[in-house]
């Protein structure tokens, strides 16, 4: 179970996908136990093709 500090959630309009580095994003091709640090800097979010900076770590407030 990854922590809220390791959770990152998309914030664009209607689309709160949530990047879980306990599963990785096999759309993106990411395995399991990336961290969202090491995501490349061109990673988009699997559901709306957002960049990184459209994420908001859950971790945070
Ligand atoms: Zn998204």
């Amino acid at each position: 179970m990854a922590l809220p500090e390791e959770m990152w959630q998309c914030q664009t309009q209607s689309c709160g996908y949530i990047y879980n580095p306990g599963k990785g994003d096999r759309k993106g091709k990411i395995e399991k136990s990336t961290g969202y640090e090491d995501l490349p800097d061109d990673w988009k979010c699997p559901v709306c093709g957002a960049s990184k900076k459209a994420f908001r770590n859950l971790g945070t407030k």
